[in-house]
């Protein structure tokens, strides 16, 4: 589907001629789309699906009937539920089943496996870049500190030459002039959507005796990942964006073989070997796979959800969803490039879809005031300062006739300044 941007229809009924060739515009049926609502945010929050919802079901349920009998004899058992949804994110990653685990928050993981890496080897610097999520310099600053390191002096940041991405020549560069220990990088920046080059990075990273980290939050449940084959160190990742598995829903991570003998930084009685956690020793005896950078009780109702999530992404193959979501980001831009740019809107997202992540940017001056309207005509999008419309079209549940109308009302709302009828931004809360 995702030919050239050249063939691709602009008119209504092309829209619906690209969803009624699509193998997977049935899935939409699974998720409780709002009513009257054209979602285009599933990159800051999933919709819930009757598959998740049926899992935090059959959770409570068993809460009810088991008590703490639900520990060992849920179905599935809760005690192992971190290590068993693990097994099933692995090959979203590409990754062996020990070296994926779900536990904590995104942040959280940040926070241990950076300290951890740190410790492992005996590190002082790490390298981030200046269009990061915020709460990862947050976490990497607090562990540099808590280890006596200035983070003014040990937190680099790669510039960003446009403003908009991060090339890899950038990365190189900045580990040629600094000597750095960990390269710590999103695999889809959130506001612009790019999606680096994580072999090349975690390649680059190595010659230069660096490890490579990848936070994956943008990335995981929308595009696939190799991170044995890329020999990726470690990543991180939130459950509750593409994967559909609620707000706050625990997240995940992944820490290649190679270090699991590394001391968790946050230790932890979850992260102690299973088989014997409930001797109860002082001593500190850390599972032998990624299992060990868990730390406390898997909160089970914000991870059953997933467990229904993942059955979606499953049936439909990670593939298959890359696939829909390169068409539907292709044909977003297209009529981006056909509709909006006499409107003074840009596309801020690169074109190459090898470095496109599941989101599109669209740029413009009062693109506050237009996000605004859009919420008013049921468009959910994010603003993301200064100047930035998020546009989402998640592959499970968004077709190409809903990207064609978000385009109409983007240039409506340009075109006759249906936006002058609001406030400008308060620089408050936005
Ligand atoms: C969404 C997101 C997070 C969120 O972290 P939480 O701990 O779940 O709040 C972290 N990093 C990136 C890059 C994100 O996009």
């Amino acid at each position: 589907m995702s030919g050239p941007l050249d063939d691709l229809p602009t008119d209504r009924e092309g829209a619906r001629d690209l969803d009624a060739a699509d193998p997977l515009s049935e899935l939409r049926e699974r998720f409780y789309v709002p009513d009257g609502e054209r979602y285009m945010d599933g990159n800051s929050l999933g919709l819930a699906s009757t598959d998740a919802e049926a899992a935090l079901d059959r959770a409570v349920a068993q809460w009810k009937e088991q008590a703490i009998r639900g520990w060992t004899d849920a179905e599935p058992d809760w005690f192992h539920y971190g290590e068993r949804l693990g097994d099933r994110l692995a090959p979203l990653v590409g990754a062996k089943e020990s070296e994926v685990v779900v536990g904590n928050s995104t942040t959280v993981n940040i926070h241990t496996l950076i300290g951890s890496m740190l410790d492992a080897c005996d590190g002082e610097t790490v390298l981030v870049n200046d269009l990061d999520f915020p709460t990862d310099h947050y976490a990497i600053a607090a562990q540099l500190r808590q280890r006596g390191l200035d983070p003014d002096e040990h937190l680099v940041a790669v510039e960003s030459g446009d403003g908009r991405t991060v090339t890899t020549d950038e990365v190189a560069a900045a580990l040629e002039s600094h000597d750095v220990d960990i390269v710590f990088m999103p695999t889809v920046l959130y506001r612009s959507g790019q999606l680096l080059d994580v072999e090349g990075i975690a390649e680059l990273a190595h010659d230069h005796g660096a490890l490579a980290g990848f936070d994956a939050a943008h990335s995981v449940g929308v595009v696939p990942h190799e991170f044995d084959e890329n020999e990726v160190d470690f990543a991180v990742w939130c459950s509750y964006k593409y994967l559909n598995a609620g707000p706050g829903a625990v997240a995940g991570l992944y820490v290649n073989e190679r270090h699991f003998d590394a001391d968790p930084a946050l230790a932890g009685w979850w992260g102690h070997d299973k088989a014997t956690q409930f001797e109860m020793a002082h001593e500190f005896t850390p599972a032998e796979d990624a299992g060990r950078w868990q730390i406390g009780t898997i909160p089970v109702l914000s991870a059953a959800p997933l467990d229904g999530a993942l059955d979606v992404t499953h049936d439909a193959g990670i593939e298959a969803l890359r696939e829909k979501s390169l068409a539907l980001t292709d044909y977003l831009i297209h009529l981006a490039d056909e509709r909006l740019t006499d409107c003074g809107y840009e596309v801020g997202t690169p074109r190459d879809p090898d470095r496109r992540g599941g989101h599109v940017a669209i740029e413009h001056p009062e693109a506050y005031r237009i996000s605004q309207v859009l919420k008013d005509r049921g468009v959910v999008v994010d603003y993301r300062p200064p100047n930035v419309v998020r546009v989402a079209p998640s592959p499970y549940y968004v077709g190409f006739e809903t990207v064609w109308t978000v385009v109409e009302d983007l240039r409506d709302i340009a075109e006759n300044e249906v936006f002058e009828r609001y406030e400008r931004e308060s620089g408050g809360v936005t």
